[in-house]
């Protein structure tokens, strides 16, 4: 049997290893831009730029684990307080069902029909689904996700970092905002086309965004800078 494939499937952790990146690639750039723009010497720019990867990569990973840890319990919350429901009351779940498949369009005895029939076949599962809105039980790893989000992070931080490293301190500046536009109008085309949308939106939205967070804080990193 061939199952078709939908782009949303694939969307879902290429947007989130993306977004890890493009998050580290901007607050990174802007750190950087900050502290050279307030002439920091090259030792502190690389400085500032590695505590932000590292920063930035745990910030994430404590975040996304936090956030689907819980996500998770609220999911297993959910689904053991309706297995009491089914356990306790099997004809009014029934009708609970069979009211979801009328509010969804079939008519009240087709609606009857299909709820017995999923019940009969997995009824807890037919719950979780139509009336839950789980379609996966197992979908939500916090540790996977802590890790894959930190390490999207760390990928995109590196790319100013070395950006940062290698350039001559007088073109510093200029590089490393460009070649992080660069990287961020790339990411944003490889999502966009990755999703099926349209690149050319898609590119300049997050160039822009990206342009305008390293404006902000190359100025308020000249604002507060101590003139040499
Ligand atoms: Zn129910």
């Amino acid at each position: 049997m061939v199952k078709e494939k939908h782009r949303t499937e694939r969307v879902g952790w290429l947007r989130a290893a993306v977004l890890g990146a493009n998050d580290g690639i901007l607050s990174t750039a802007s750190l950087i831009l900050g502290v050279a723009s307030a002439h920091g010497s090259r030792r502190s720019i690389v400085v500032a730029g590695v505590a932000a990867l590292v920063a930035g990569a745990m910030s994430m990973a404590a975040g996304e684990y936090v956030s689907v840890h819980s996500q998770a319990d609220t999911e297993k919350a959910d689904l053991e307080l309706e297995r009491e429901e089914l356990r306790s009351d099997d004809i009014g779940e029934h009708k609970e069902l069979a009211a979801i498949y009328v509010a969804r369009g079939l008519n009240p005895q087709l609606a009857k029909q299909v709820a017995t029939q999923l019940m009969a076949h997995d009824a807890l599962e037919a719950h979780a689904r139509d009336e839950l809105g789980i379609s996966d039980v197992l979908a939500a790893n916090p540790m996977q996700a802590a890790l894959s989000s930190a390490a999207s992070f760390a990928l995109g931080a590196v790319m100013p970092l070395l950006v940062s490293m290698i350039t001559p301190i007088d073109l510093l500046m200029f590089v490393v905002a460009a070649t992080s536009l660069i990287f961020l109008a790339g990411l944003g085309a490889l999502a966009a086309y990755a999703g099926g949308a349209k690149v050319l939106p898609g590119t300049l939205r997050v160039t822009f965004w990206g342009a305008l967070a390293m404006a902000v804080t190359t100025g308020v990193g000249a604002l507060f800078g101590t003139k040499p």
